[in-house]
């Protein structure tokens, strides 16, 4: 392992610090922040607190505290899920989407892109695959965009509003649908 890598590691764990260190704003909590910006990003089948709870790598009764209290303050709402009666889906209200308008981690993306410029995109395939690898090792779920999962099929329904497939859970996908996360996402490559 190169001295180089060392140093990103320490970087990581103490940009991280600095953006929790801010995130005690808005009457949320870290776990409250996180479970907030899993939901804006998580598709329909993926909005559960087991996904959640997988997601964050953190307990089923400690992700439920979380979701007590978001749904206490009106940032998240749960239904019963329409494909199955007895698990429910979560969802951010209003309130919950606005508060993410002002997401304390905004201002470490702001950073991440002065100090990146151009090469930003290269910054996150760096991440992304430094992710992949800490998942594999702790066979972890890969949570990734569903246009790059292996049973995703564009635009098999070419006339309709839903114009993409899932081939894993036979539903139709819109283009919306086709850049969300997913906890039954497979990588093309894996
Ligand atoms: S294609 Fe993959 S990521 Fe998309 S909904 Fe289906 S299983 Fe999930």
């Amino acid at each position: 392992m190169s001295e180089k890598a060392l140093d990103a590691a320490y970087l990581i764990d103490r940009l991280e610090r600095l953006a929790r260190s801010g995130e005690l704003v808005e009457g949320l909590n870290p776990a409250q922040w996180d479970a907030l910006r899993y939901l804006a990003q998580a598709n329909r089948f993926s909005r559960t607190p087991a996904a959640l709870a997988d997601y964050l790598a953190s307990t089923r009764g400690t992700v439920s505290q979380t979701l007590i209290a978001l749904e206490g303050k009106g940032y998240v709402s749960r239904e019963p899920s329409p494909r199955d009666k007895r698990s429910i889906e979560l969802a951010l209200t209003r309130q919950g989407e606005r508060a993410l308008k002002r997401d304390p981690l905004l201002v470490l993306a702001h950073d991440i892109a002065q100090a990146a410029g151009p090469r930003a995109e290269l910054f996150v395939e760096i991440l992304q695959q430094t992710l992949r690898n800490a998942l594999a090792r702790n066979r972890g779920r890969a949570f990734g965009i569903c246009a790059s999962c292996r049973h995703f099929c564009a635009r098999v329904h070419p006339s309709s509003g839903s114009p993409h497939h899932c081939a894993l859970l036979d539903v139709r996908l819109s283009d919306a649908d086709s850049r969300t996360i997913c906890i039954e996402q497979e990588p093309v490559a894996a």
